[in-house]
């Protein structure tokens, strides 16, 4: 009989006790919004803000109501405007076009490598046709950080990170999120925090911090931010800033502050749990496994394979014998999105040419979550399933 996972990849770990007493105080206190403090209280939201600062060594940071939100609120505190052309990655997840379109901003697509990163020579080519990029490090895959930030800054381009994969993660020793103007993050359950929804964002900006307050719908209660500029920064933009609401509360920043606690400790649970699917899926013929750089420090949270070259039904025969084994594989290469799948031609609201490098890419990517509720002993058993399926449709005659 042929093994089967039996676990479930979209089953995270629970919400640590603490987390959950804290938020259970904070239903108790009924002092929900971030702005509801008694006198000489800091709220959640706030000690929240402090700490995830204090974590990545930025000087000023927002939590806010969602990774997408942050990305959005960045862009226009940095100026962007409706019909502005905004430079980003063709791989990537929906909320960051979702993001420049908020705006009524234009994205234009840069391509992919097999490494799953930015392709900067495309960036090179492209860099002039736009004053903002929104780098998405998408399923934490870190380009040359350097190189980049050559490129953006001779081009006078504004650079902001896309960090829903890489919370924890660095270049070269530098946090991502720290390279460019402003990093967001996500909070979302899937992603490295777990508070359901939610979001920050982070910057050494004085003036892009006070707009992205103001935006997140500060009203005029932003001397109640301590990891803000100080009030004459505001003073300058309060008045021209919109409000739209996308503000955290306390209840999730309660949920968050335990888990920044634990987050170096998750990071190596995460890589433990990559290293190894990787060593297991390491040679096996017709797959292409990522080459991850020295200069990065990944966060392993979900793993990605090539089958370059491979036509869609032998593909599809892989996805389907995982399937029956219980390994739950997702493949960009799809005609149609399915879940979060979606690709850059289902961006049909944007006007984007093809993006051959692109395409030949995705046509023979797989990805997988690997949740910490896998143990290392679950994460040699998937590798072992997929190196056999795998083995076997490439090894069987072409129908
Ligand atoms: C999840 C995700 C986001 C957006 O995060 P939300 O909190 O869900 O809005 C942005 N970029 C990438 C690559 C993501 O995976």
């Amino acid at each position: 009989m042929a093994e089967i996972f039996q676990g479930s990849f979209t089953q995270q770990e629970p919400i640590p006790e603490d987390g959950i007493a804290a938020a259970v105080e904070v239903m108790r206190s009924g002092r929900l919004h971030r702005y509801n403090t008694a006198p000489g209280e800091l709220s959640e939201a706030s000690l929240l803000e402090q700490e995830f600062a204090a974590l990545t060594g930025a000087r000023y940071c927002l939590a806010v109501a969602s990774g997408g939100y942050a990305m959005g609120a960045a862009l226009r505190a940095v100026g962007v405007a409706p019909g502005d052309k905004v430079l980003s990655n063709a791989f990537t997840l929906a909320p960051v076009p979702g993001a420049i379109a908020s705006l009524g901003a234009v994205p234009v697509l840069v391509e992919v490598t097999e490494d799953l990163t930015l392709d900067l020579d495309d960036l090179a080519a492209k860099v002039g046709q736009a004053k903002v990029l929104l780098l998405s490090h998408m399923r934490g895959h870190i380009c040359d950080m350097d190189r980049l930030m050559a490129i953006c800054d001779a081009a006078k381009v504004t650079v902001i990170e896309d960090c829903a994969h890489t919370m924890g993660a660095a270049w070269n020793g530098v946090p991502s999120g720290l390279h460019g103007r402003v990093g967001c993050y996500s909070c979302q359950t899937y992603k490295h925090v777990n508070s359901g929804e939610g979001g920050f964002l982070v910057t050494d900006d004085a003036e892009v911090a006070a707009r992205a307050v103001l935006l997140s719908g500060s009203y005029m209660l932003y001397e109640r931010h301590f990891a803000a500029p100080p009030p004459e920064v505001f003073e300058k933009v309060k008045y021209v800033t919109p409000n739209v609401s996308g503000r955290m509360d306390n209840l999730r920043a309660a949920i968050l502050r335990p888990q920044l606690r634990t987050l170096s400790a998750q990071v190596r649970n995460w890589n433990d749990r990559y290293r190894v699917v990787e060593e297991g899926l390491a040679g096996t013929p017709g797959l292409r496994l990522t080459h991850r750089p020295e200069a990065e420090a990944f966060v392993g949270s979900s793993f990605q394979f090539l089958l370059p070259g491979w036509d869609a039904a032998r593909i599809r025969d892989v996805l389907a014998r995982c399937a029956a084994r219980g390994v739950d594989l997702k493949w960009f290469g799809a005609p149609e999105p399915l879940a979060f799948t979606s690709r850059y031609d289902s961006w049909r609201y944007a006007d984007l040419p093809p993006m051959p490098r692109t395409d030949r890419i995705l046509a023979g990517l797989v990805d997988m979550r690997l949740p910490l509720t896998f143990s290392l002993d679950d994460c040699a058993q998937i590798a072992r399933i997929i190196r056999a399926e795998v083995s076997t449709v490439y090894q069987s005659t072409p129908g």
